[in-house]
């Protein structure tokens, strides 16, 4: 006969499965001798028979009577006896916490008899007839699914009835009445009376638990937390204790430690005369629990005792229930206590500090998510803790996407993209708010004239972010105290902030997104297309905001109770998913002075070691950034933007159209114009590649030679064919007709079927080889010069798009001796090496080969994905991919994460994931030396991180945002690596 029960003495925190989350929490309290009510627990094997059979197991009902009267002789009272009647609690507790799914009821026991004698032994006739009610109300609502507004209703009649009109100002005989009420509502409902056997209530109850667990609600908060259905629940039978019972008495909940800030010390709630439901109910406003310092002196001491033995046992920080009755103090819950990133960084550091955890756990108890949310915009918690008491709280739907934004509710994505993508210059001298206030005017100005809507003549100043001249964007009220500091950050520019707020999102809705700072919807969950797409761009974002109701034809919308018209003020918490009504001013976090985030950090680097993270950097800003952060490395420059700027884009022309003619005819004049314009370029490169390499001194800097098809950085073909055609009709001048006609022909002549799969890449540098060649001059001799400064330079030459190694191999003879030329002509060595992307799947498959010619390998596992699959990325996600996705074609976006990766680690990797995996064999086995990364955007996603630091890459190169999140990613795939070896 299997074991369906366990007293509570018999069971210890490792039994979660069996006993749940609660009634494992009790055992190991009650087994380390702190007053825990007795009790015990019917396991999740029971419920999940009783989710098949819909009756109990045989033998557990022998097994509940013998643990009931083990209960009885332990607490010297008796279930329904006439003399010392036991009362008992009945609480669901599975593995994992399902928040609001499970109910407990309370009181059970109490009948027509025993609330008498509970009147007596307690000489308060009011509580035992206010616990009675309590019962028939939990009962009715939990077990016989009586609507619980009806009961609200009576209560509600009677209280009306009273003075005060509050729970506290009914006395012993309303409550009698109110008794009364409740059984003829029963009697109504259930088509039966309110049962009187105390073992009745309680099997009863029981069976309510095990049922709920295949409730509606249930399965859909599974669905969503991805737990599995055939868990099963437990079910906690305890004795009851009151807190009801007069002024030393009452009920509360604590924290070992602030679960908002991680500070050490007590945190919690105390409500004096209460039982533990009126403090989740929110009936009366508990009191901070330095209050029970104050009132009951000798509790708290004991509280304190029990909560730095239950943290000190679990070693981690624990959320506490306890009860007071008549001046005793009683444990009634532990478990690992929820907390904001903030609480988790400082808490997982102090324990390391306290010596209570080692480092490699503290990386452990830290989600990726948390370190995203710690670099991203917030709202101070005092913000929203006063706009909630200010009744601002309109709802709350689903985290999708953590971060705080508050700015103007937009509900069409067109006018999204007009408003939050306009950027002002900020202009005028003088007194910096005046000058801000008047620019912010000038903006409104423009805005309104773009959309004719009369709100925008209405806007704050704190609807608009600033940017200052440190390159941060900030928020009005932040860089007012900023200047208040006496610092002046000078403001160069102006946003208006949008909050895209929708009844869900789609790909059409992209444009929109894009320029949003927040987004809030009402529809889908945390897989939906808004979460997806803003977790994707860093947004925060908000879905499934049931409440939320919007009406794009009158351009409204209503939460909370209160109707808005568009361009009303929302604030969004992507972290708690929580929806305000007005500006809440949000802080962008300084990562500087995270000092316990950095902390965890660099004991990442230790623990990850000799695995690193390195960035991608474009631009010597990126690289100052990237290297904020605690990139080791830039692993990716791309030197196409340095083609791109306004002054330098007429250069770039004069060097396509002329490298096209050079190339067509033997043409002496447009060769030398080509050389010449590229000379030029090498001036402007060899400066952008200086300030990187002074940005990363020290470390190594990976550059890829020019990748894109050369008509990108020409006008579009349309566009000039318009121009052109107009020109003539107008008669324009010949000699500009002349200019436009040989663009037009240049663009034609560089125009492709397919460009992504055209001349682009090291085909360009072997078509055009004096392009390849300008630019590694220009790395050298700008290496050359910064090492002369004093600076210590790496630079590493990446060649991209290889699938053939004759293509590497003729780029790196044509391009290494221009290297060693410009160290010969300067008298002056740097360390350097030549490399590829691995990006084309045939360069993957014969990486041996390409090894030879390669002093490094960096997966571009973009283009790779693209190429593996046949999808062009952008076409893919804006018309495919996410039905995909919704429809189990592929189990996720495998841009956004590594395609293939095994779920076991031992398992066989296929498809991008197989063929990184080949690569890397095939690549070592030629050069064991081969230094090996990963740029693309999988090189910020924790599972693909994983990966990497499985195949034993060298390095990820992510975006310089997502460095951090990439150094946690890396310990914590390290230390999983670590203790699964161990064991
Ligand atoms: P939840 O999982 O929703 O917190 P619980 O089972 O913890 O549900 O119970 C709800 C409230 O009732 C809590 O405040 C708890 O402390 C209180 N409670 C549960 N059992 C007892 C008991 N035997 N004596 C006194 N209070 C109890
Ligand atoms: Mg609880
Ligand atoms: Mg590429």
């Amino acid at each position: 006969m299997p074991k369906y029960v366990y007293l509570f003495e018999e069971g210890n925190k490792d039994l979660r499965d069996l006993l749940g989350g609660k009634g494992a929490g009790l055992a190991e309290m009650t087994r380390l001798g702190l007053p825990v009510p007795p009790g015990f627990t019917i396991t999740t094997k029971a419920c999940t028979y009783y989710s098949k059979n819909q009756r109990f197991p045989p033998g557990l009902e022998k097994q509940m009577r013998e643990a009931l009267a083990a209960v009885e002789t332990k607490a010297g009272k008796k279930f329904g006896d006439a003399e010392k009647p036991l009362f008992v609690s009945v609480r669901s507790g599975a593995k994992f916490s399902m928040p609001g799914m499970m109910d407990t009821v309370l009181n059970l026991g109490l009948n027509d008899a025993t609330v008498a004698v509970l009147a007596t032994l307690t000489g308060d006739e009011r509580f035992a007839w206010d616990a009675y009610r309590r019962l028939i109300q939990m009962y009715g609502r939990i077990v016989t699914k009586i609507d619980g507004a009806k009961f609200d209703a009576i209560l509600e009649a009677w209280k009306g009835k009273t003075d005060g009109g509050r729970d506290t100002d009914l006395t012993a005989d309303t409550l009698k009445a109110v008794v009364v009420e409740y059984r003829q509502l029963y009697r109504q409902e259930a088509g039966a009376d309110f049962p009187q056997k105390p073992y009745d209530q309680l099997r009863q109850a029981i069976v309510a638990v095990f049922g709920s667990w295949m409730g509606k609600r249930a399965i859909d908060y599974r669905r969503f937390a991805g737990i599995p259905d055939d868990l099963g629940t437990a079910a906690n039978v305890q004795a009851m204790v009151f807190g009801n019972l007069g002024g030393d008495s009452g009920t509360g909940v604590a924290f070992t430690r602030d679960p908002s800030t991680g500070a050490k010390g007590l945190y919690g709630e105390y409500l004096p005369q209460a039982q533990g439901e009126d403090v989740v109910a929110g009936i009366r406003t508990p009191l901070k629990i330095a209050a029970l310092r104050d009132a009951l002196p000798s509790i708290y001491g004991e509280l304190e005792g029990v909560a730095a033995k239950l943290e000190a046992h679990y070693q981690d920080m624990q959320d506490m229930e306890f009860t007071v009755e008549h001046g005793r103090f009683w444990m009634l819950q532990t478990r690992t206590g929820k907390r904001t990133a903030q609480a988790a960084v400082r808490i997982a550091v102090d324990m390391v500090k306290e010596g209570l955890i080692e480092k490699a756990e503290a990386v452990q108890r830290i989600e990726p998510p948390q370190a995203i949310e710690l670099l991203m915009p917030r709202f101070r918690s005092e913000e929203k803790a006063a706009a909630a008491s200010a009744g601002r709280m309109l709802g709350r739907g689903v985290n999708a996407s953590p971060g705080a934004a508050a700015g103007v509710a937009v509900l069409d994505s067109d006018l999204a993209e007009t408003l939050g993508s306009r950027r002002f210059r900020v202009e005028g001298d003088g007194d910096p708010l005046s000058v801000v206030q008047a620019n912010v005017a000038a903006a409104k100005r423009d805005l309104a004239e773009a959309t004719h809507l009369p709100w925008i003549a209405r806007l704050v100043p704190e609807a608009f972010v600033i940017r200052t001249d440190k390159g941060r964007w900030v928020e009005f009220g932040q860089w007012t105290e900023l200047l208040k500091e006496g610092e002046r950050e000078r403001p160069v520019e102006l946003r208006l902030k949008v909050v895209l707020t929708r009844t869900e999102t789609s790909p059409e809705d992209v444009h929109g997104m894009l320029h949003a700072k927040g987004i809030l919807t009402a529809r889908g969950g945390a897989t939906a297309h808004a979460s997806v797409v803003a977790r994707g761009l860093g947004i925060p974002c908000v879905v499934g905001c049931e409440a939320l109701r919007v009406s794009y034809e009158n351009g409204t919308f209503s939460l909370g109770g209160h109707s808005f018209a568009q361009g009303s003020y929302v604030s969004i918490d992507g972290a708690t998913g929580e929806v305000f009504a007005d500006l809440i001013p949000a802080m962008e976090p300084d990562f500087e002075k995270e000092t316990e985030f950095r902390t965890i950090l660099e004991w990442c680097d230790e623990l990850a070691a000799p695995f690193m993270v390195w960035a991608n950097a474009d631009y010597p800003r990126d690289a100052r950034r990237a290297r904020t952060f605690g990139a080791r490395g830039v692993g990716l420059c791309r030197t196409e933007h340095m083609f791109f700027e306004t002054e330098r884009l007429p250069i770039v022309h004069e060097m396509i159209l002329n490298a096209v003619a050079a190339r067509g005819r033997a043409n002496a004049e447009a060769r030398a114009r080509y050389l010449a314009a590229l000379a030029k370029l090498e001036d402007f490169q060899r400066t952008d590649f200086a300030d990187i390499f002074r940005a990363m001194a020290g470390l190594p800097v990976v550059i890829r030679l020019i990748d894109p098809p050369l008509h990108e950085f020409l006008p579009k073909y349309e566009d000039l064919l318009v121009a052109l055609t107009e020109l003539r009709l107008r008669g324009g001048d010949p000699k500009t007709i002349a200019e436009k006609e040989e663009m037009l022909a240049a663009v034609e002549a560089t125009r492709e079927a397919n460009p992504m799969l055209g001349l682009r890449g090291c085909r360009l540098g072997i078509v055009f080889p004096e392009i390849t060649q300008m630019q590694v001059r220009a790395i050298f001799d700008a290496a050359i010069a910064v090492k002369r400064e004093g600076v210590d330079v790496h630079p590493e030459v990446m060649i991209p798009l290889v699938g053939h190694v004759n293509e590497l191999k003729n780029q790196r003879e044509a391009l290494e001796p221009v290297a060693k030329q410009a160290m010969e002509r300067a008298g002056l060595a740097v360390d350097y090496k030549f490399g590829t992307m691995i990006e084309v799947p045939r360069g993957a498959l014969t990486a041996d080969e390409i090894a030879k010619y390669a002093e490094f390998f960096s997966f571009g596992t973009n283009d790779l994905t693209q190429m593996t699959f046949g999808y062009s990325r952008d076409d893919a996600e804006g018309k495919f991919l996410m039905k995909y996705v919704q429809d189990g074609i592929l189990p996720y976006n495998p841009f956004q994460t590594l395609d293939g990766i095994p779920a076991n680690p031992g398992d066989e990797p296929r498809g991008v994931a197989g063929l990184i995996a080949i690569a890397v064999k095939l690549g070592r086995k030629a050069k064991p030396d081969l230094k090996i990364g990963i740029c693309g955007e999988h090189g910020g996603d924790p599972a693909s991180i994983a990966y990497c630091h499985a195949r034993k890459l060298n390095y990820v190169s992510c975006s310089p945002f997502r460095v951090p999140v990439a150094r946690l990613a890396a310990a914590r795939a390290a230390v999983r690596t670590t203790t699964s070896r161990d064991k």
